[in-house]
Parts: C-alpha cells; sequence; structure tokens
C-alpha cells in the first residue's frame, strides 16, 4: 500500500549551527522512504538580527549594512562548515540576501510592516537553501519548495492570515505533484504571499502554523514538530522548575494552553489540523526515537495542573462617558475596533458602566486601538509589567504558589481553568 504523507516541523534552534544541520539530516534519513514535507524555520535567532537591519533602516540609524552583514556571515560561517569552500549554494544563498540590499539602498517603505515581511523572510529562505543543498549533497534527494506559492494571505504584513480556499487549490496544484514525484520536498516557516506576489509573514513563531498548513491541504496522516524539549510540558521550563512531559493532549487542551502563552506550539496550528483528525507530535530533535507528546482528539484523561504564562499584557478598563450601560449597544462597538486592531482578547469583566479587557500588548495596537474609541470612551491602560497566567487543571498548591509575591489585578475562575492578570510586588526598600 502507498504510504501516507507525514509532515515534519524543524524550528530554529534545531538549524542554528552546522552540528544541528547534521542533526537534522541525520533524523531525516531514518524517513527516506516516506513521502515527507519538511517545514524549517530560519536559523537559530535570524528573525531577530533580521528585525534590527528593519528597525535601523527605518530609523535610519546607519546600523542597518553592519546588521546584515553580521547575518550574511553567520550563514556563510555555516556553509563553510558543511560544504568548505566551493558550493553552489554560496551564490543562491548570495543572491537571496541581495534583495535585503535593495531594500536598504531605497529610502524606508512608509509602511513599516510591509518593509519588515521583505527583509524578515529572507531568514526562512536561507535557511531552508542551506537545508535542502545539504541534504542532496548527503545523497538524500530534496526538492526546494517556496511557500510564498503555496500560501496566499491577505494583505495584512506580519500577519498575514490565509486565504484557505486558493491555499488548498495551489497545494493540490504545486506541492502534490513535487511529493508524489520521490525524494523530500523542503519548505520555509513563517512565509506566504498576497495575490499580488508580495511577501508576507504570518505572525512570529509562524512555522508551527505552516506545516499545519501544508498537512491540512495535502491531508497528511501526522504531523512531527521537532523541539529542544521532550515534548509538551506542563509549563515554560525556562520560568518554572519540576515540570513534567505530558505523554498525551487533547486538541482541545492544547489550544487552551497555547493560546494563553504556552510557547511550545503557534496556536493557530491546532485548528487545521484537528479539523481533519490530523494527530500532532511534537518530540525532541535531541531524542529523536523517544515517544514525546502525542495531540489527539479528546480522551478521558486526567491531567495535572498546567501552567502557561503570557508577559507583555495590557490591562484596559473601558467606561462610558455619559454613565449608560455598558453592554448596550457598545459592546459591538468596541468589539468591531479590537477586531479592527488585531488584539487577542485574553479575559474579560464588565460592570455596569464599565468593561476591563485584558490582551496582549503588540507594537502600537493598543495605542491605536485607544485612540480610535477615545471620543467616546474613558480609557484607563495598565500595560506596566503585566502577566497573564493561565492554569489548567488547578489545585490549591499551584495558585498558591503562583500567586507568591505578585499582585492579582484581575482574576478569573472556571471548572477547569484559572486566569490571573497579575504585577509583581515591587520591592520595599530603606532609605
Ligand atoms: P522552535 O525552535 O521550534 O521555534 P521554540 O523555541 O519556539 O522552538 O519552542 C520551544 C521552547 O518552548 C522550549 O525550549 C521551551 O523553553 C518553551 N516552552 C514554553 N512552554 C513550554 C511548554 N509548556 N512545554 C514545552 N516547552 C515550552
Ligand atoms: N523564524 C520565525 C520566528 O522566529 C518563525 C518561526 O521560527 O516559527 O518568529
Ligand atoms: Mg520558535
Amino acid at each position: 500500500m502507498k504510504k501516507k504523507l507525514k509532515v515534519f516541523k524543524f524550528g530554529g534552534a534545531s538549524v542554528k549551527d552546522a552540528a544541528g544541520v547534521r542533526n537534522v539530516s541525520s533524523i531525516l534519513k531514518s524517513f527516506q522512504e516516506d513521502p515527507l514535507v519538511i517545514v524549517v524555520s530560519a536559523m537559530g535567532k535570524t528573525t531577530d538580527a533580521l528585525e534590527k537591519i528593519v528597525a535601523a533602516h527605518a530609523n535610519k540609524t546607519g546600523e542597518a549594512a553592519f546588521h546584515l552583514e553580521n547575518v550574511k556571515q553567520s550563514h556563510y560561517a555555516i556553509i563553510a562548515e558543511l560544504f568548505g569552500n566551493e558550493h553552489p549554494v554560496y551564490d543562491d544563498v548570495n543572491d537571496t540576501f541581495v534583495s535585503i540590499e535593495w531594500v536598504l539602498d531605497d529610502e524606508p517603505h512608509p509602511n513599516y510592516d510591509f518593509m519588515y515581511d521583505q527583509i524578515v523572510s529572507v531568514g526562512e529562505l536561507v535557511s531552508t537553501k542551506i537545508l535542502a543543498a545539504y541534504l542532496n549533497h548527503i545523497s538524500l534527494p530534496t526538492k526546494w519548495l517556496d511557500a510564498r506559492d503555496v500560501i496566499l494571505t491577505d494583505d495584512i504584513y506580519r500577519e498575514g492570515w490565509v486565504q484557505w480556499e486558493e491555499t488548498v487549490e495551489n497545494a493540490n496544484k504545486i506541492a502534490k505533484p513535487l511529493v508524489e514525484a520521490g525524494g523530500f520536498v523542503l519548505t520555509q516557516g513563517f512565509i506566504g504571499s498576497t495575490k499580488e506576489n508580495f511577501t508576507t509573514t504570518l505572525g512570529r513563531e509562524g512555522s508551527d502554523y505552516t506545516a499545519a498548513i501544508f498537512s491540512y491541504c495535502l491531508d497528511a496522516e501526522s504531523m512531527t514538530i521537532w523541539k529542544d524539549v521532550p515534548g509538551v510540558l506542563t509549563a515554560d521550563p525556562r520560568i518554572f522548575e519540576n515540570v513534567a512531559k505530558l505523554d498525551r493532549l487533547s486538541y482541545r487542551e492544547a489550544i487552551e494552553m497555547t493560546y494563553y502563552g504556552a510557547k511550545v506550539i503557534h496556536p493557530k496550528t491546532i485548528k487545521p489540523l484537528q479539523n481533519k483528525s490530523i494527530p500532532l507530535n511534537v518530540k525532541s530533535f535531541l531524542d529523536p526515537t523517544a515517544p514525546g507528546t502525542f495531540i489527539g482528539p479528546d480522551v478521558d484523561d486526567l491531567y495535572p495542573p498546567m501552567v502557561a504564562v503570557e508577559k507583555n499584557q495590557a490591562l484596559l478598563n473601558i467606561s462610558t462617558r455619559d454613565f449608560s450601560f455598558v453592554a448596550e449597544h457598545h459592546m459591538s462597538h468596541i468589539f468591531t475596533k479590537i477586531a479592527e486592531f488585531r488584539l487577542q482578547v485574553n479575559l474579560m469583566q464588565n460592570t455596569a458602566i464599565s468593561f476591563a479587557v485584558c490582551v496582549n500588548s503588540v507594537d502600537d495596537r493598543v495605542q491605536k486601538f485607544v485612540q480610535s474609541i477615545e471620543d467616546e470612551f474613558k480609557v484607563v491602560v495598565d500595560s506596566d509589567g503585566l502577566e497573564l497566567t493561565t492554569v489548567r487543571h488547578y489545585t490549591p498548591q499551584t495558585l498558591e504558589m503562583l500567586r507568591n509575591g505578585k499582585i492579582i489585578l484581575v482574576e478569573e475562575r472556571t471548572k477547569n481553568t484559572v486566569q490571573m492578570v497579575m504585577k509583581i510586588v515591587p520591592e520595599l526598600k530603606r532609605k
């Protein structure tokens, strides 16, 4: 029987250096008989470095070329380690970086987000060029696919929304024949294209989502994301001690935790997979044969307490200026504006004449939203060191530990979930 397609995603940490590229290649070697689409992010912290180029160019600090040179040199060093001094991939990668030079030769584009996408997308383009060349170099036949030929988005730069109908059609027309021809198909995470062929990005950490888009469009048998952790853990190991790996998680638990900030999977990843019942494995690229975490349909599992922390929160208190009830007519207007500025609402509470909402504070979106409603409403914003902590399957001990040293500004509790908007208590010091 013909084997069904698998989709793999390797993030920046897995390909941060030449040893990483070799390690990923050795994992892939054991899947060479499988039809496989491989989605890869930019190497290491390249996206952060490319963001610096964008900011430097926009603010005309004169440092954009210097930052670009650093990014180029780190990639050439990896290429040199993998291929020696002569290989066609040098020219291919260099030609890709030239597109950034063109942007820098011009005056900063008035649309920052547009310019951002044209520059930042280069990270994924070069990482996939290097990995594809390396896989072919070690005799693992691999075809490089431009994700922008498949993933169509709207023209909201930095957070393109997928146009599903066209994307499914493109995947069937372009990606499917490549898969059927045999060998690996390797493509970029994070990037897409508008219908006018301008590059867009899907939002930071969006490569997981790309893999889910391909899984959905090509009816994959399963998707696997390869991480530097053994699987999904009960909390972020960078913040908490004594975390435990979850062997199995339902789509529902996974989407709840990732929406509220569990950084291990991009929150948009789950829906396309759930919609087609495609299982998601989260596995370690450091221990590839270990079972990891399996994410699939609901089961009657007993879950331990799971914690997600989302930093950079803004708490907005919106009240009517004329003492009219906030629930009358006003809500729909406020929500239209929230949608227009693409704010993620994490928690809300209302009284007779006021409405409190906690949102992710991204760039200047909160400020723009506030400006858009200030004529009608009084808005008080607190965004000073606020975090949102979400606990699923809470116990009194877990809540006590989390509250320690914090001021709780808003708390909401349901049967399975506690959410707290909190601030760190400033240490009192004697004069
Ligand atoms: P990638 O290289 O694929 O982009 P990320 O660095 O974005 O990977 O995500 C993996 C990291 O997510 C882990 O190293 C871990 O520190 C962090 N993380 C946060 N919350 C969790 C969690 N609940 N379970 C596992 N890892 C988590
Ligand atoms: N390279 C992009 C980022 O760092 C996308 C991703 O890694 O998922 O945000
Ligand atoms: Mg990531």
